[in-house]
């Protein structure tokens, strides 16, 4: 990656880049007071990251704010899956550059998946020279340094290289209840669409050992769910000689005795029988598993390099419902991949008719710089994908409804969470097999599991009340 002259001035060794990484209580007065505002665009590791980042922040002084207006410090913690996260990101950008026209010593720094594609650099380096830091994905580490040694113009520090992985890490985490525990970083799956394993990173599990420990201080410290986090979750180990396999991780972190247990994100080709009955065994291991299956097609599954068929999918699926009793799975699905026909399609509609999933992530395919995929004909026209997630999209939410309808006159345990924020009178949660509940007198009982009774059924959540 291409960087501004001052670099020179900054590389260290790697004792001196462990030392920043593990030194995080910072004690600074610079920033004390100082307001921060952070944007988190995509997935559930971005989310985790900014936890991480709000963390660091606050060792130098500073204090959250909802508002940008309010803001000192704005952190753009960006997504590069989808093409219209540059939009996304540039227009975000623009209402920085107005509030900085007022407030001139606002500090804008970008970060995230985009921060580590040389493209987004050099363009911020031209066309956004008031962005005033970038950092990566593999240095959030270096963003307290960054503050206190900020350098004239843009400062640039972005790792292509993936490093090690530490230990010990700080979050300021978003819920008291709910966790997130990163498992693994980066992916060695390379699927022909992702732009992941380039901005990412090859895959680098944490020690289990490590992953235990952190789950026993949550659960000493009132959390009720953990959720082990990976890009590609099931693959965890693999990378370590003599480490776990994710199914003897998950019956270790089952055992531990935390009232829930879940994961993300899974890969069908690495979801094992093991795993299968580790989830059916524990009654804290929740009913629930997200499995991509991205096409129906198997020829359009090879294309995208994802490594099993159509019959693969729909055995592992069967294994996990006749196995799992009460599970819910869900799944992302992808439209207009090159060289999807109407008969391709059609065998994602089959597989969906088949599985009736829970519910859907749906997209249209955009070529991601730098990935195979761009390389290839995008010769699906746009009105057809739009016609085919118009399509698709009717049939999963006709699913969605009827799994939510079934659940009427049930009960679930649920963990309440916070406050609804259609309905400041009722609290909401999640079931086991992750619904969406607003339970009416729940506030009294945020925070804790409880017996909730289904009143109502829409396509995304529930409504439901304390069981008497
Ligand atoms: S498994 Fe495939 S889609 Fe998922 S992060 Fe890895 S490369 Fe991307």
């Amino acid at each position: 990656m291409r960087l501004p002259d001052h670099k020179e001035e900054r590389i260290r060794t790697n004792e001196e880049v462990e030392q920043i990484y593990l030194d995080q209580n910072y004690s600074n007065e610079v920033y004390s007071g100082k307001k921060y505002f952070i944007k988190t665009y995509g997935c559930q590791m971005n989310v985790h990251d900014s936890e991480e980042i709000s963390y660091r922040l606050e060792t130098l002084g500073f204090e959250k704010v909802e508002e940008l207006e309010d803001a000192d410090l704005v952190i753009l913690n960006t997504c590069a899956i989808r093409e219209n996260a540059h939009d996304k990101l540039y227009g975000f950008l623009g209402r920085c550059k107005h509030l900085k026209d007022t407030k001139k010593d606002l500090i804008i720094c970008i970060c995230g998946c985009m921060a580590q594609e040389e493209r987004v650099v050099n363009e911020i380096l031209t066309k956004y020279p008031y962005v005033d830091i970038v950092f990566g994905t593999h240095n959030i580490h270096e963003l307290q340094d960054m503050l206190l040694n900020r350098v004239k113009g843009t400062d640039i520090e972005v790792y292509s290289y993936e490093g090690k992985v530490y230990e010990n890490i700080n979050y300021k985490r978003d819920s008291k209840v709910k966790a997130w525990v990163n498992i693994q970083y980066g992916c060695d799956k390379f699927c022909t669409y992702c732009i992941v394993p380039y901005t990412r990173g090859k895959q680098r599990s944490r020690k289990s050992s490590e992953i235990l420990k952190e789950v026993e201080c949550l659960k000493e410290n009132g959390y009720k769910e953990v959720t082990l986090l990976g890009q590609n979750v099931n693959a965890y180990g693999k990378d370590i000689e003599g480490e776990l396999s994710f199914a003897e991780l998950l019956e270790s972190v089952a055992k531990t005795g935390i009232d829930r247990v879940r994961f993300v994100t899974s890969h069908p080709w690495d979801f094992t029988s093991e795993m299968v009955d580790i989830i059916a065994k524990y009654a804290n291991v929740m009913p629930y598993i997200h499995l991509p299956l991205q096409s129906g097609s198997s020829n359009i599954l090879k294309l995208m390099g994802r490594k099993y068929t159509k019959e693969e999918y729909l055995k592992l699926y069967k294994e996990i419902r006749e196995k799992v009793k009460g599970s819910s799975i869900t799944t992302d699905i992808i439209v207009g991949f090159p060289g999807e026909t109407e008969e391709d399609f059609n065998d994602t509609l089959d597989v969906v008719n088949e599985c009736k999933f829970d519910s859907a992530f749906t997209f249209i395919f955009s070529p991601r710089e730098g990935t195979p995929a761009e390389k290839m004909e995008d010769n699906v026209s746009l009105k057809e994908k739009e016609d085919r997630l118009h399509r698709l999209n009717d049939v999963i939410n006709k699913y969605s409804l009827i799994h939510n309808e079934e659940c009427v006159g049930k009960t679930f345990k649920v963990l309440l969470e916070g406050v609804s924020e259609k309905d400041d009178t009722k609290a909401f949660g999640y079931t086991d097999h992750m619904k969406l509940v607003n339970v009416k007198g729940g506030l009294d009982y945020i925070g804790e599991i409880v017996d909730v009774t289904i009143t109502d059924a829409k396509s995304f959540s529930l409504d439901g009340e304390i069981k008497k």
